[in-house]
């Protein structure tokens, strides 16, 4: 009986080898996956043959012609493989994204709601909504969608899936059983850094790399660690609170209760509230404060006014602070930057940039490649469905619920 399930276990092992070739490939042929896994090509061919017929991954022709004889028969994920959906909530709106087994978004939705003025069963029959019908434009059906990712900014312990701390909710959320019960499947919780760092390390910049770092710019500064090909999630779980990292001695207040976090300086919430601050002691004509919003401000900076440039200015060298010393501590291949907040552009990142230069030793900062991301509104809910399409990848093949 046990020779027969280590059996079932090396190959389970053999198959998730494979697959993970695959994907971070793109395109191989089974003769390099025998090369690049160490497996022999009998138990390529077998296993592959085993995958083509549930329909993981199919054959495709090399694009390449070879100089004599035929195109090469490479093999490739097959996108229609499986489908998850991700959800993000946030303070004043939730947004959705279906994606497939390649995480491609196949449709996406944003829908506004005051997430922290409603109980959590009103929030999770609008999501439960919001799913039903980002499915069905994305032309599926629920039964086809395998699982659910949410993602929440806080403390959250993605293995039990509770719900700690959030921003959105004071107490313990149950947000994870609700949605679980009304959309009859799998509901993972994560915190939504650590679901993007997941999604950037299958599908996005992190493909292939052992250790780089993640930073989120968004109402708050997350931040996502891999090290050693493995999320860092700390002792409780948790993970990394890179935005409560105190870089200004009784500096501006910070809504975690201390004061002169980067958070404080450097999150959208933070700058909107400086810039009304300042913009209140200006005289002369100035905007309605009240309606001011991120984007004015940003807009206002960008057109030159130097005040509110000082603001952002300020920003990024705390910023480019606060990066230096993960990059002294960590010496990361990669420091990637995204979130809502990558849109101030040079406002924040030029001076970011000068004071990374300036603050790490020059070997580790010639090392460490500092990337901005481009953001898109479905980003954080393509990431939460990532963090679940991961799930998927680890579990053994025939668990995968496939798309009819
Ligand atoms: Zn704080």
């Amino acid at each position: 009986m046990i020779k027969v399930a280590n059996r079932d276990f090396t190959r389970a092992v053999n198959q998730f080898n494979i697959l993970n070739r695959i994907r971070e490939a793109g395109r191989i042929s089974r003769v390099e996956i025998a090369e690049q896994t160490g497996q022999s090509r009998a138990s390529v061919t077998n296993i592959t043959a085993a995958m083509i017929e549930q329909g993981l991954i199919r054959e495709e022709q090399s694009g390449d012609k070879p100089s004599r004889g035929r195109r090469r028969i490479m093999l490739a994920l097959n996108p229609d493989a499986a489908f998850v959906v991700g959800v993000k909530i946030s303070e004043l709106q939730v947004s959705f994204a279906v994606v497939d087994f390649i995480g491609d978004v196949k449709s996406s939705l944003i829908m506004p709601i005051r997430v922290s003025e409603r109980s959590e069963e009103i929030v999770a029959d609008f999501i439960e909504d919001g799913v039903r019908h980002c499915v069905k434009d994305a032309k599926l059906n629920m039964e086809d969608i395998a699982g659910c990712g949410v993602a929440v900014s806080g403390f959250v312990d993605s293995a039990s899936g509770t719900c700690l701390w959030t921003p959105l909710k004071e107490g313990q959320s149950l947000i994870r059983q609700l949605l679980a019960e009304r959309l009859n499947m799998d509901v993972f919780l994560e915190n939504d850094a650590n679901s993007v760092t997941v999604a950037a390390q299958w599908f996005g910049q992190g493909k292939g790399v052992d250790d780089f770092l993640v930073v989120t710019m968004e109402h708050g500064v997350g931040m996502g660690i891999v090290v050693n090909g493995n999320m860092y999630r700390g002792h409780n779980g948790i993970g990394a609170e890179f935005g409560h990292v105190v870089m200004v001695p009784d500096g501006e207040p910070c809504r975690c209760g201390k004061n002169g976090c980067i958070e404080s300086y450097v999150s959208d919430g933070a700058i909107l509230r400086r810039s009304r601050a300042f913009l209140s002691r200006r005289r002369g004509e100035k905007p309605d404060l009240d309606q001011l919003t991120i984007e004015d401000v940003t807009a206002m900076a960008k057109n030159g006014d130097a005040g509110l440039k000082k603001i952002f200015r300020e920003a990024g060298t705390i910023l480019g602070q606060g990066i230096s010393g993960l990059i002294q501590i960590f010496n990361p291949q990669k420091v990637i930057i995204m979130g809502e907040g990558v849109r101030a552009g040079d406002l924040v990142y030029a001076p970011m940039r000068r004071a990374v230069k300036k603050f790490v030793n020059a070997e580790l900062y010639e090392a460490t490649e500092i990337l901005l991301q481009e953001w898109h509104d479905d980003d954080w809910a393509r990431g939460a469905a990532g963090f679940v399409l991961s799930e998927l990848y680890k579990s053994p093949l025939d668990c995968i619920r496939r798309a009819k």
